[in-house]
């Protein structure tokens, strides 16, 4: 099969073609995985933190991508919970043990052997993969493989950190950044807590226009004060000061959510602004949010389903794999990019 292949950590900025064109024998699935033959992969900011090390795959080489869609070709012996030709998709939770605490509360994101797709394990940069079956996804019949792709990702972990808030219709939501994924959680959270008010904070004006737009209640600067307290907030931003600037707007009691999976140290003394009484005291919370577990992406796929949510996307080749990761690290962002793998 074609696949595209990542050999070792380099920059973007000094190599712009990290990934090989190779030619690798077709994978055969084990007893309980299932053969795919990829139709789609979506190319995620993921993939740039794999190339560059922040991330980096444990072993090489390895095919990247963990946005696959694609149809079912063979099974395992044990492996029976799809026919041949069915459509699946594959997102970043590729295994875990099964077993321990986590696996057992449906927390398998967190296990000790959890494996990332397209890290751990080769992804979906190629003309088939193979995956343990109980961790491909049916995808609804109302999206397309290319719209499918890009769903499997950053709207999965959206909808983690929803869930983590333990938000109740009604009550009052926060996000601070108001990127690709918070959009997606302001659609998910005004369709599924149809009483819920949602409150932006965002830097640009036309970030916070937008977010009137698809119908949050306020929108203001990073640092303003929300017209009222806050239940919950969900942070999406690279670095420390929305942290700070969103405890003093939670309620007691209230939990704040971090969606990142590392924060950038160029602000990190914003931190020595925190003052016990007005950003911690009355037993606010801070949780992060890491990896998805299995259900985030099939109960997140039903709901994209039911709003609708369709993203817009943008077409490559397998082949044009490095132009697309390129483009993306340059911010050449129109619609998210899919690598489009059999029609
Ligand atoms: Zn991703
Ligand atoms: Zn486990």
């Amino acid at each position: 099969m074609k696949a595209m292949l990542l050999n070792n950590i380099c920059h973007l900025d000094e190599n712009k073609n990290p990934l090989i064109e190779a030619n690798l024998p077709d994978p055969v699935p084990g007893n309980n995985e299932i053969l795919v033959k990829v139709s789609a992969c979506g190319v995620c900011h993921t993939e740039l933190d794999e190339i560059e090390g922040r991330t980096p795959p444990s072993h090489f080489p390895i095919v990247l991508g963990h946005e696959v869609v694609g149809r079912v070709k063979q099974t395992g012996k044990e492996a029976h919970r799809f026919q041949i030709g069915e459509r699946v998709g594959i997102g970043w939770i590729y295994s875990a043990c099964g077993k321990c605490k986590f696996c057992l509360q449906q927390n398998e994101n967190l296990c000790e052997n959890f494996k990332a797709t397209g890290r751990d394990a080769n992804g979906g940069y190629a003309e088939y993969t193979v995956v343990p079956e109980d961790f491909a996804h049916k995808i609804p019949d109302l999206f397309s493989d290319l719209e499918a792709a890009p769903l499997l990702c950053a709207g999965a972990i959206g909808y983690r950190s929803l869930r983590l808030t333990h938000i109740e219709n009604g009550q009052t939501l926060g996000l601070t950044g108001f990127g690709a994924s918070a959009h997606l959680v302001l659609k998910m959270t005004l369709h599924k807590y149809p009483e819920c008010k949602v409150f932006v904070f965002a830097r640009s004006q036309k970030e916070r226009d937008f977010a009137k737009e698809l119908g949050a209640v306020w929108a203001g600067d990073t640092e303003e004060t929300s017209p009222e307290k806050l239940d919950c907030i969900i942070d999406t931003t690279p670095v420390w000061k929305p942290i700070v600037e969103a405890l003093k707007n939670l309620k007691s009691g209230g939990r704040l959510v971090i969606n990142a999976i590392r924060k950038e140290d160029i602000d990190k003394e914003y931190l020595l602004k925190l003052n016990y009484p007005t950003h911690l005291w009355l037993e606010k919370e801070i949780k992060s949010v890491a990896n998805v577990a299995r259900r985030d992406i099939s109960e997140f796929l039903e709901l994209a389903a039911e709003i609708p949510i369709k993203p817009e996307v943008q077409e490559f080749t397998l082949e044009e794999a490095n132009r697309a990761l390129v483009e993306l690290r340059e911010q050449k962002i129109r619609g998210a990019k899919v690598l489009k793998i059999y029609a």
